[in-house]
């Protein structure tokens, strides 16, 4: 048998991209590729590419320019980019690095070993199609390999939302949800490889509507029906809108028994005005009842969220309104940014906030949240919380896992393994991460 080919994946950006890689590898397994950690050796490199940061497409250029030597030396290596910046960019980044021989867009991986078959010896292709088929059925069946105690799983894709500072609508297209029935069939499947928790993602996965017997599910019915499956412990969702908050998926918080206590609710802004102006379609005070009904469903819940500062328009009085909404809600971690513009976007054609103003809010910000995410993290002080172990700690002796509330807990033990979940004691609080100890 020929030796297999090595395929080296880059990943940037969210856990979908992370998602998608895996599924690209897998897929490429197929075509007789297996996975390499360095591109030096490579028959072929793959760059999964965000948009979502500043000068994103200039990064990929840069990163593309440093593996010209490699193609120099193996004109066999073939390059490829996907994920986001392929979708926005794809005619381009061909014109531009005559080097790259594909280019497919996310809603196209189930073609990506064909493309790579038809590539090289100066062929080359781009797929950034948004097809009428669903990529995930023509997806080859994950391979049985034993796997981590965590893992990803999208659900839903794409946003109709159009908030005036983001590409996603873009490059991810409409709203759409896999069906309930493949859902639960990769979820089965993945709980058989070893994973005890699940997270269900989606660039707006609360507004998941996938078919299920009866209709159309919601969120929260995915749910509970995710809850049934022997072997799987914990489930998680990302990343939510605060309109798309259903009452059937704030009480799913306080009945279900698998779903963790931890929510990522960004809100951008405190300021109405500026909400408006991001087209967020909700408001600051609308935003925090919002937070207050998860609460009373589930009162120990985990807030976390995403603010951007300094959008256009925003004044010192706008900033003052998040700071507020910060203090009121209090968060236990947040993604902070200064504003940039997004080429393509409603916001990039206006007027910028002047960018020390914007930094210094930015830091009066992140001031805030760290206090808030400390304060909270030393209230664990104390508690007895549970964590699935997912890997050793750099100390010898030292197990890492999560508690419920997504907190890194540091474990010093033997008895541990990982994919274990146990019953820890926290005893101490660092910047980033608990200290415990394990209860009998
Ligand atoms: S809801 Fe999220 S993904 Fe959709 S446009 Fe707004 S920021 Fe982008």
């Amino acid at each position: 048998m020929a030796d297999a080919k090595k395929l080296y994946i880059k990943t940037y950006g969210c856990q979908m991209n992370v998602y998608d890689s895996e599924r690209m590898a897998e897929a490429m397994g197929g075509a007789g590729y297996v996975a390499t950690d360095s591109p030096d050796d490579a028959d072929m490199i793959l760059l999964n590419t965000c948009h979502i940061r500043e000068k994103a497409a200039e990064k990929v250029y840069s990163e593309l320019g440093r593996f010209k030597p490699l193609k120099a030396a193996n004109p066999n290596l073939k390059i490829g980019v996907a994920g986001c910046v392929a979708q926005a960019e794809g005619a381009e980044i061909m014109r531009r690095q005559p080097m790259v021989d594909l280019v497919v867009g996310p809603q196209s991986y189930h073609r990506l070993p064909e493309m790579e078959a038809q590539v090289g010896g100066g062929k080359r292709a781009l797929d950034t199609d948004f097809p009428e088929e669903d990529k995930f059925e023509h997806l080859k069946a994950r391979p049985k390999a034993a796997r981590g105690p965590t893992a990803f799983l999208t659900v839903q894709e794409g946003c109709d939302k159009f908030c005036a500072f983001c590409v996603v609508p873009y490059t991810r297209g409409a709203e759409a949800s896999r069906p309930a029935v493949r859902v639960l069939e990769e979820a089965r499947d993945l709980v058989d490889r070893g994973v005890r928790e699940i997270t269900l993602l989606g660039q707006n996965v609360n507004a998941y509507h996938g078919v299920g017997e009866g209709g159309d599910w919601s969120l929260a019915r995915l749910i509970w029906a995710l809850n049934d499956i022997d072997g799987l412990e914990r489930i998680r969702f990302t990343t939510s809108h605060p309109n798309d908050m259903s009452d059937d998926l704030i009480n799913a918080h306080g009945e279900c028994a698998k779903l963790m206590p931890y929510l990522h609710l960004p809100v951008q802004s405190g300021s109405d005005r500026i909400l408006k102006a991001m087209n967020r379609k909700h408001t600051a005070e609308g935003y925090i009842r919002l937070i207050e009904r998860i609460r009373a469903a589930r009162p120990d819940i985990l807030i976390s969220g995403d603010f951007i500062v300094g959008f256009p328009g925003e004044t010192e009085a706008d900033f003052a309104g998040t700071m507020a909404l910060v203090t009121a809600v209090g968060y236990g971690q947040c993604y902070s940014f200064k504003y940039s513009a997004r080429p393509g976007t409603p916001a990039a054609e206006r007027p910028l906030v002047d960018p020390v103003e914007a930094s210094d809010r930015l830091a009066r910000l992140q001031a805030l949240l760290t206090k808030q995410q400390h304060a909270i993290q030393n209230s664990m002080v104390g508690r007895d919380v549970s964590v699935l172990f997912e890997r050793t700690g750099r100390l010898p002796g030292q197990m890492v896992g999560k508690s419920e509330y997504l907190h890194a807990v540091h474990v010093n033990s033997d008895d541990i393994a990982v994919g274990d979940l146990r019953r820890v004691r926290i005893v101490n609080s660092g910047p980033n991460s608990l200290g415990g100890e394990l209860l009998p």
